[in-house]
């Protein structure tokens, strides 16, 4: 059985002292809430006011992105010793914003994937189709392709420490959610990928979330559907009441 995974992803949003007053109000939401993992990533300089908001919770705080490098002469990068230094447990990597404006390859999600790794913190690696592949009928090749250059290039060891979000790029910010069959569809997609890679044991225990548009009103529908072990949830993680209504759908 594949313990939900419920995940907040800010962006580029919210700051320290936003940060603090958020976790008042949402941890008292979420005390009760054991059925799911919740995390929040925040934005790099918010880590630490995160971590010491939530300190004594069940809440784990993440990152948006972590570069390949433990150090070294990258003016701007971040590096997993760092976060793990302030207490970050989980990281997003790959995600569709990050390929689309920064140009991340799967070759540059594998090495930020196994750089997480390697510090100790949990990977949510993001995959998913653009509209154009979609409508194309390119979608099942568009994830194949993502986990071949990427993800399928850890071992089998590496993998089961990794999340996977599939995150529809038509879906993500545009309040087009997917609906529950079509993201069943390609989680089921995904994890017979995961299951002709490492085996049936490890793909029965791979969290698949699901992330684009989330919100409570329809996080039930979504969750009641076998193949999706949590959402990935951007612009509706924001308000701590709505974050808490999905978390607790
Ligand atoms: C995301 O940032 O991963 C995401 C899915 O965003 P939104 O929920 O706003 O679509």
């Amino acid at each position: 059985m594949r313990k939900l995974l419920m995940a907040g992803n800010w962006k580029m949003y919210k700051a320290a002292g936003e940060t603090t007053a958020y976790f008042e109000k949402f941890l008292p939401l979420v005390t009760a809430s054991s059925h799911a993992d919740i995390v929040i990533c925040a934005p790099y300089v918010n880590i630490p006011a995160a971590v010491a908001a939530a300190a004594g919770s069940r809440v784990e705080i993440g990152a948006q992105n972590v570069f390949w490098l433990q150090e070294g002469a990258y003016t701007g990068e971040i590096s997993g010793p760092m976060l793990a230094g302030v207490g970050a447990r989980w990281v997003i990597i790959g995600h569709s914003e990050r390929r689309q404006y920064f140009h991340e390859t799967d070759e540059a999600v594998l090495k930020r994937t196994q750089a997480a790794l390697e510090s100790g913190l949990r990977p949510i690696v993001c995959l998913g189709e653009r509209l154009e592949e979609r409508e194309g009928g390119g979608t099942e090749e568009a994830l194949r392709a993502q986990f071949h250059g990427g993800l399928a290039r850890l071992s089998e060891q590496q993998f089961t420490r990794v999340a996977i979000a599939y995150e529809p790029v038509w879906a993500i910010g545009t309040g087009k959610t997917a609906t529950p069959e079509i993201a069943t569809d390609a989680h089921r997609h995904l994890r017979g990928l995961i299951e002709t890679r490492y085996g049936k044991q490890v793909a029965a225990q791979t969290r698949i979330l699901y992330g684009g548009s989330v919100k409570a009103d329809h996080t039930k529908g979504l969750m009641a559907q076998t193949e999706i072990d949590g959402a990935l949830v951007g612009g509706a993680s924001l308000d701590p009441v709505s974050f808490a209504s999905i978390v607790n759908f």
